[in-house]
């Protein structure tokens, strides 16, 4: 029997009490994430910078603005999807999350995950996309590739900040939007459902509405390591990929089928 989906806020709470790690010293205020919570399309970044720190929310200040310009070229709001970062806590002098860190701050993404239940996570940049396919094979393959972690439709994209410092990520990361954008569309002609580019594929979750709930956890035991979700379909080969909602992989990407998320 599966594991009951716990409610977004006794996760939050949790987080908020959280000091698993080291980070919990530094922080200002631990950062959930934020949006719908139905959202058909999960997004995770790496972890909060100080301006997320301070504000509490993913992906403000240049980041998040470009993120939303990002969201709009996939026909998406910023409301329509869920933001959430590996890390609840930001690191020291914005230093790389350590694989401790993520171990024990794991399970948090894990639960938003499985309550939020969305058809399409997307990883931004290297730490959320090794993370969540287990994978060493980094963003710059990846990128713009479907793959699979269980049951979610896995799409890797540069992280923006990478943007704000390279502008000749700036094409790619807006090309793999654009296809992101395709990919809901297709989905949506593929299951025979209206468009509705932000809310979940299940026509009865309204945003606001929360996932499925019971069962919150002692506030001291994060939630175990794994996930049941498993035997998720293949992508489709390259070049046939419209009417199963797979993107066209060139004939060199790399495919991960990760059986388990997280
Ligand atoms: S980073 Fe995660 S595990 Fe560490 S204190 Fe913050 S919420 Fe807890």
């Amino acid at each position: 029997m599966s594991k009951p989906h716990i409610p977004l806020d006794q996760i939050r709470a949790q987080v908020t009490e959280c000091r698993r790690c080291p980070l919990a010293d530094g922080r200002t205020q631990t950062v959930f994430g934020v949006g719908n919570p139905s959202a058909r399309v999960l997004i995770v970044g790496e972890a909060p910078g100080k301006n997320e720190d301070l504000q509490g929310e993913p992906f403000v200040g240049a980041a998040g603005k470009y993120l939303n310009e990002l969201l709009a070229i996939a026909g998406l709001r910023r409301e329509d999807v869920f933001i959430a970062n590996v890390l609840k806590c930001r690191p020291p002098g914005n230093r790389d999350p350590r694989p401790e860190e993520i171990e024990l701050c794991a399970p948090y993404l894990r639960e938003q995950t499985r309550t939020i239940d969305p058809e399409f996570i997307v990883t931004l940049g290297n730490f959320s996309t090794k993370f969540i396919l287990k994978t060493e094979v980094g963003i710059t393959r990846l990128h713009g590739t479907m793959q699979r972690a269980g049951k979610f439709k896995v799409f890797p994209i540069f992280h923006p900040a990478a943007a704000l410092y390279d502008g000749s990520k700036r094409e790619a990361l807006e090309n793999d939007f654009a296809t992101l954008g395709e990919l809901l569309r297709e989905s949506d002609a593929a299951s025979g459902a209206a468009p509705a580019a932000g809310a979940s594929g299940n026509a009865a979750s309204a945003p606001g509405a929360a996932a499925s709930a019971a069962g919150a956890p002692g506030a001291a035991s994060a939630p175990s390591a794994t996930a049941s979700a498993a035997g998720a379909p293949s992508a489709a080969p390259a070049g046939g990929a419209a009417a199963s909602g797979e993107p066209s992989q060139p004939d060199s990407a790399p495919h991960i089928e990760q059986p388990h998320l997280l």
